[in-house]
């Protein structure tokens, strides 16, 4: 397969695909601007064998062409990491003149791919009473005028790198669609090839034992991951309030703790695969109650199928953690995806800080660590230990897909 560090670049016009959504405050300052640097080892390196760089991306979720997401407010930041001037088509599809004249060493920022409702292939201002046949045409029309935009952006380049894993779980025609234009010519950036051996290495050749620590509010949103794993795994620590689920399922009194109804049947499903494999999912335990799910109520420490009426899980307990230290602590590979109590209250972040702790300290004794999901990787970075855990997934919705063991559209599109 061809990579950046194969590639011939010399002379080459390439066009990537970054995750360059990063958030803007009212005065459309970046807020946090770890995706932009995420990306920069990846451009420098086309920019240092020789080759030049279109840049595409999205901002948010615009309807249309806007102010607001607009990738101009971005271009600084970029240049300061790039240590170049970056130029700025303001129509991706009207860029001809400028990529002609773009040079070996030179960058050209094209403007958000979503001011096209082509970028994603999903009819824009449909009324709201369309009639089924309505929304087919309006369907089948965009699909035609898709492939005409993609071609267009395909026009630019002599080569295509997608490195913008956040968005691989979507086929659209930036992440997806365009790699078919450049049989020989396309890769990976080096944001893709990390988080792709990273999620392997949990999948595949995980050194054993192999833990997953899976926190969170539903149980329906993390599943699909619960399925996957369990056939890998040698233990499975299943917290935050999710856990309220199966014990409601095993018929413990869970006061008024989040529970998803509809989802008994699955946790049922998942307790008895557990067993099976010989897992222990150990839901038993002490936990941390409050009497209202705010951060001044008050609150105590109770076995967790005998919560008192009017009180409801908050966090877990000191007792937990120190069984999941020792289970980590004899762990070869520990994934971690999800916080562990209502994290975002600091008197309920306590285990969810601790958790991120105990993975810096596993990760310094050797053990491999993955952290992914938006609100564990928040805590790991609030706690000051990104760069203290084997690995920070940075995808969001693509990394629980892959976890899954979906094909992600953007990934296969290089591959195949
Ligand atoms: P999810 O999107 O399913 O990963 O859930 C993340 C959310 O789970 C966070 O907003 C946490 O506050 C929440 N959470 C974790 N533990 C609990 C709990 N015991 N009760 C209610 N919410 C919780």
């Amino acid at each position: 397969m061809t990579t950046i560090e194969t590639y011939d670049f010399t002379g080459k016009k390439a066009i990537i695909r970054v995750d360059f959504n990063v958030p803007l405050n009212e005065q459309f300052e970046i807020t946090d601007d770890t995706r932009i640097k995420a990306a920069i080892p990846t451009l420098k390196k086309v920019l240092e064998k020789g080759g030049s760089l279109i840049i595409m991306s999205h901002l948010g979720r615009p309807k249309g062409p806007a102010e607001k997401f607009s990738l101009k407010h971005i271009i600084s930041r970029i240049e300061e990491y790039l240590g170049t001037k970056v130029r700025f088509a303001e129509d991706c599809q009207k860029a001809e003149a400028q990529v002609a004249a773009l040079k070996p060493g030179e960058v050209l920022l094209l403007e958000n791919l979503r001011f096209y409702a082509e970028e994603e292939g999903k009819p824009r201002g449909l009324a709201d009473d369309a009639t089924d046949e309505e929304k087919q045409a309006a369907k089948a029309a965009i699909k035609e005028s898709q492939k005409a935009f993609v071609a267009k952006l395909a026009s630019y380049a002599d080569c295509y790198i997608n490195d913008a894993f956040g968005t691989a779980h979507r086929a659209h025609a930036s992440t997806a669609l365009i790699a078919k234009y450049f049989p020989k010519d396309k890769m990976f950036g080096y944001v893709m090839e990390g988080e792709i051996r990273a999620i392997d290495k949990i999948l595949h050749n995980p050194a054993r034992p192999l833990t997953a620590i899976l926190g969170g509010a539903k149980v329906s949103s993390k599943i699909g991951i619960i399925e996957n794993l369990i056939d890998r795994v040698d233990h499975l620590i299943i917290g935050g309030g999710m856990v309220y689920t199966f014990i409601k399922a095993l018929g413990g009194k869970i006061g008024n703790s989040i529970c998803e109804d509809d989802q008994i049947e699955t946790a049922k499903s998942i307790m008895a695969k557990a067993e099976s494999k010989g897992i222990d999912l150990a839901l038993r335990r002490e936990v941390v109650v409050a009497d209202s799910f705010s951060n001044d109520a008050n609150f105590k420490i109770v076995d967790n199928f005998e919560i008192p009426d009017g009180w409801e899980a908050m966090d877990a307990a000191p007792s937990s953690l120190k069984l999941w230290q020792e289970i980590i602590d004899n762990s070869g590979t520990v994934l971690w995806n999800g916080p562990l109590g209502v994290f975002e209250m600091p008197n309920f972040a306590k285990s969810t800080n601790a958790m991120a702790e105990m993975l810096a300290n596993a990760t310094k004794k050797g053990t491999f660590t993955l952290v992914g999901g938006g609100d564990s990787v928040a805590a790991v970075t609030q706690m000051g230990y990104a760069d203290k855990v084997s690995y920070v997934s940075t995808g969001g919705g693509a990394m629980l897909e892959y976890l899954e063991g979906k094909e992600l559209p953007g990934i296969k599109a290089i591959r195949e």
